[in-house]
């Protein structure tokens, strides 16, 4: 940095403010603002970045600009963001900002068309040019290719996912029915495992990887879709603000007049599994408004700015059952699902009460009330023996030596209504499971020679109270990061080294101290919680305890503030613990712990609903293999593989697009600098810069620089041979020899410095 120059200063809401260093100090800068005279403060010396020469410039590969850092980063996203330039790249990886708002024909057909066969570079950054490089690596390569989509709740992941799939079976589908069963498997898989939030409408609450078959000829010829990690407390509970998964709404609001009866339906409000949270079929009222003070114009409006935030369940109903159609499902299965959705429904209103007797067991509280009957109806179970389920527990008793003798324990309330609800959520899991497997049926393919995937699972998350399904997504997301750094690092310099650049190694933050730490044999996380599992009497508490014990001085673990946990609830400081994570440091409360990863029905309701009248509901269960040991496995291999199917998967190609959500209002044109600069430090995107502007970011083909400069060049040099051509062109250019290097097949540049050679060459 030098004096007089512009820097970019961290400034609170924006992210980075332009400034002049006016003085210097032992760690500090003092800073000037540019647009406040005599507003100097001081800023520690590492958060202060030079700027570009022109702020408004903007640069569809950041790697072109001169300064790499995340001043220029931010800077650039900004200003292309301005434009509705929503993709910028980062070299290969791209950036993409949430509009939240229909961009005009950013992706219409003649766009799809456009993006087929053509280079990355050639056109402006686009999700569909990273879906096409996708396809054009499996092609040449001849190699399966994955692309990974991240991003924090509301960021786009989902609908970027979308825009992939669209795009590859359009340009490389046959045209067949297939092809649009891909893309119209997304709205069924939505309708039931996505739900609103505080942060996003649609916000997904399972992670899936999609992956599309091609056959040898390269065609399109079928789909599979696996699935991760449903949030299955949602089932039975939501905060004050969300919603439970979309069905149950869609249902109740769309559900003609004689299903409605068939399956006992009414409001929203009337059942427990919906009225704890928003029941509206639209968004708050205060949402309302401020959507409508947002608003820019009635042009918004038209582009479908408001569609997405008021959620209209009629209207998705019956889309959704369009969507069934199109792939599909007859009526009887489609009433197959509803009715167990309804059944579930039901069971949640079944309420208990204490009998008042000595034994202090409970009993049904509205005796007269249907809702048991309706559950057993629709669920196919004997109204009786779920009553009986519901409220004992079946335990085999060694005591006087009897061995194996069955006895029922009566169930406190508090008992009976954890038993409800883990029924509730066994009987909603495998549901989904089937609706995946349902999904999975529509495009089927006997053989296939390449597929390419696409992962759409939750970012990083970091809440007020983090419990263990945030534990498990940071898990994920920590495993993806280290896949990300061995991707993007290590072909870095394979290439450098392959060219036979010399370039000293680059050094990245190894995360693998913290993988450790949560999936270790014995010692991991994981392993204690389900050692915890295993105890008699298992306790959170007893869980925390046994963690921080394991791992006294840690790096990555501590025990948390005792504010963080203790203030809202009476929660003791050893029920706790905290991971640095290399995102953020993240403080999860071990309440509940045990019981999520368990999940398990009592032995009694499980065997109930294995028996089902219900031919559909027995075999929900039968093919979801629920015995306990199984499942618990296949819960936690089921993330755990998330991140090892990457790292195992070494000969597939990758991509990696980093999404990025503008504002917590979720509304279009707003601009948060710097809830956006976190993002964008937690995606890594902030250490690739720092790899990149002590590389060579830019890079060029000698037979390319020769196509793109002949033009300007006398015939004489033109009858070189490229490599020759460009090394008598940078020579009589008289370029800084420490700008650029000569590899095998190309030129490398240092950052902003083959921008600069381009206005040169032109300009001349
Ligand atoms: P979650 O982790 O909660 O599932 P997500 O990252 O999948 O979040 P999306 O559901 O893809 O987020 O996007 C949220 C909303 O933002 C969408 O419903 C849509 O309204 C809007 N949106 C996202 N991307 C675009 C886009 N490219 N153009 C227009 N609107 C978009
Ligand atoms: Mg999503």
């Amino acid at each position: 940095m030098e004096d007089g120059k512009p820097v970019w200063a961290p400034h609170p809401t924006d992210g980075f403010q332009l400034g002049m260093i006016v003085d210097i100090g032992a760690d500090t800068l003092a800073i000037e603002p540019l647009n406040q005279k005599g507003k100097t403060f001081l800023a520690p010396m590492n958060q202060v970045f030079p700027a570009e020469e022109d702020v408004n410039k903007h640069m569809e590969d950041n790697c072109s600009l001169m300064y790499l850092n995340e001043g220029t980063l931010l800077n650039n996203v900004r200003v292309r963001y301005s434009k509705d330039k929503i993709y910028t790249y980062v070299a290969n990886i791209l950036i993409a900002v949430n509009p939240y708002y229909d961009i005009p024909k950013l992706y219409v057909p003649e766009t799809i068309k456009s993006y087929r066969g053509r280079s990355l570079g050639t056109l402006p950054p686009h999700v569909y040019a990273i879906a096409d490089k996708a396809y054009r690596d499996m092609r040449v390569l001849k190699m399966s290719q994955s692309i990974i989509v991240s991003g924090e709740s509301g960021a786009g992941k989902t609908e970027n996912t979308k825009f992939v799939l669209r795009y590859l079976t359009t340009s490389y589908g046959t045209g067949q029915d297939i092809d649009e069963r891909i893309v119209e498997a997304n709205p069924l898989l939505e309708a039931f495992g996505n739900a609103k939030t505080v942060r996003n409408n649609n916000s997904s609450r399972f992670g899936k990887f999609v992956e599309i078959h091609f056959n040898e000829k390269n065609n399109v010829v079928g789909g599979f879709v696996s699935h991760y990690l449903l949030e299955k407390s949602r089932i039975c509970m939501q905060s004050k603000e969300e919603r439970n998964y979309h069905i149950f709404y869609r249902l109740c609001a769309g559900a003609s007049e004689d299903i409605r009866q068939k399956l006992h339906l009414d409001s929203p409000d009337s059942f427990r599994y919906l009225n704890q949270g928003c029941t509206r079929y639209f968004a708050s009222k205060d949402t309302d408004k401020q959507i409508m003070q947002n608003r820019k114009s009635p042009e918004h409006v038209k582009l479908g700015a408001l569609k997405d935030l008021l959620l209209d369940d009629q209207g998705d109903f019956n889309r959704m059952c369009g969507a069934m159609k199109k792939i599909g499902l007859d009526d009887t299965e489609k009433l197959d699902l509803f009715r167990v959705v309804a059944g579930v429904l039901h069971l949640g209103n079944v309420d208990f009460e204490e009998t008042g007797s000595t034994s202090g067991g409970c009993i049904l509280m509205n005796q007269s009330s249907p809702t048991l009957a309706y559950c057993a109806d629709l669920l196919g179970l004997d109204q009786e023996d779920l009553r009986v389920s519901l409220t004992t527990r079946v335990m085999l008793t060694t005591a006087g030596g009897a061995k194996g003798t069955v006895i029922k324990v009566p169930l406190k309330v508090e008992q009976a209504n954890n038993a409800r609800d883990a029924l509730a959520k066994a009987v909603y899991s495998c549901l989904f499971d089937h609706v995946v497997r349902r999904v999975n049926q529509c495009f089927p393919f006997n053989t296939s020679s390449n597929f390419i995937g696409v992962l759409d699972i939750a970012g990083f998350e970091y809440f007020e109270h983090n419990s263990f399904e945030q534990f498990c997504i940071n898990y994920c997301n920590e495993k993806l990061q280290q896949f990300f750094n061995e991707r993007i690092l290590k072909e870095e310099q394979e290439l450098y080294q392959k060219e036979g650049l010399g370039v000293s190694e680059v050094h990245y933050v190894d995360n693998q101290d913290c993988i450790d730490l949560v999936e270790a044999k014995l010692v991991g996380i994981l392993d204690i919680l389900d050692e915890e599992n295993r105890l008699p009497l298992p306790s959170d508490q007893h869980f925390a305890e046994a963690i921080h014990s394991k791992h006294k001085d840690h790096f990555r673990l501590t025990v948390p503030r005792k504010s963080k946990l203790a203030v809202h609830r009476n929660v003791r400081d050893d029920e706790g613990f905290m991971v640095r994570h290399f995102a953020g440091a993240v403080c999860y409360e071990t309440t509940q712990f045990v019981e999520k990863n368990n999940d398990a029905l009592h032995m009694s309701l499980e065997s109930l609903v294995c028996e089902s009248k219900d031919k559909f509901v027995r075999e929900l269960f039968e093919n979801s293999n629920n015995s306990k040991d199984s499942k618990q496995k296949a819960g936690k291999l089921s993330f755990i593989s998330v991140g090892n199917k990457f790292k195992v998967r070494k000969e597939t190609g990758s991509s990696f697009i980093r999404c990025v959500k503008p504002n917590l209002k979720m509304v279009s044109h707003q601009f948060e600098g710097a809830q956006i600069l976190s993002q964008l430090q937690c995606s890594g995107m902030v250490s690739v810069l720092d790899l990149m502007q002590g590389g060579f970011p830019s890079r060029a083909a000698f037979h390319e620089l020769y196509n793109m400069y002949k033009q300007y060049m006398p015939d004489k040099l033109t009858r070189l041979d490229p490599r020759l051509f460009c090394k008598a062109l940078f020579k009589a250019l008289g370029l800084n020899e420490n700008d650029y290097k000569f590899g095998l097949t190309r030129v490398f540049f240092r950052p902003g410095k083959f921008a600069e050679f381009d206005q040169i060459m032109k300009s001349d």
